[in-house]
């Protein structure tokens, strides 16, 4: 299936494309087509939906959209940053941060935690498939794990370096990418998507 990702982070697409092997993935820029989508939902499948629904009126034949929502839901800070998690920090700052500075941001708001049972935190992937206006599919998953107390690893992408894998024994970015893929919130949605995908 050719298949529009609602999405302009190339790393996304990368990890889309390792677990959709038997599918075809599109950027929205490669067909042409812009992408500025406001992330005002409050859940991750709301915003997953609306971004892919916000293609559905330019997608041209032959196409399924693909959108993808994901943040990170600490515990200590009241499941906060969330929907929020790719705007962590900007009120403070007064500029959206870079990944590194979000990080940095996270590990000063969690000096006060000092265990890793208080630094607890999930990392959440809304998916939303649109096929067409009337077949639509969402799937959301996600894995546990802490924040740790500095960075680690240098793979991934985003909050990857700060993330501790509990199943894994590891941050996510001193994983390999077929572990990431194996345990990671948009690898778990990803495969059951796949499933979705063989059947539609
Ligand atoms: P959004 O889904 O594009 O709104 O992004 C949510 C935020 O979570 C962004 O800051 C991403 O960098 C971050 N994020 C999403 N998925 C991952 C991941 O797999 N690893 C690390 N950070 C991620």
């Amino acid at each position: 299936m050719n298949i529009l990702l609602a999405t302009s982070n190339n790393h996304k697409r990368e990890e889309f494309a390792r677990i959709l092997k038997t599918h075809v993935i599109f950027l929205p820029s490669e067909l042409g087509l812009t992408f500025d989508f406001e992330e005002s939902g409050e859940t991750f499948t709301e915003n997953a939906l609306g971004k892919a629904l916000s293609l559905l009126p330019n997608i041209p034949e032959g196409y399924a959209i693909l959108a993808d929502d994901s943040g990170l839901c600490v515990e200590a800070l009241g499941g906060d940053p969330g929907v929020r998690t790719a705007r962590y920090g900007m009120e403070e700052a007064g500029h959206l941060l870079e990944a590194g500075e979000r990080n940095a941001y996270l590990l000063k708001n969690l000096e006060h935690c000092t265990t890793k049972e208080e630094r607890k935190a999930t990392f959440v992937c809304a998916l939303a498939l649109v096929v067409d206006q009337y077949r639509v599919y969402t799937i959301s998953e996600s894995v546990v794990g802490s924040i740790t107390k500095e960075p680690d690893g240098h793979a991934g992408f985003g909050y990857d370096p700060v993330f501790y894998v509990d199943e894994a024994s590891s941050t996510m970015a001193a994983l390999s990418e077929e572990d990431k893929d194996r345990y990671s919130h948009r690898g778990r949605a990803t495969r059951l998507l796949n499933t979705v995908l063989g059947e539609i």
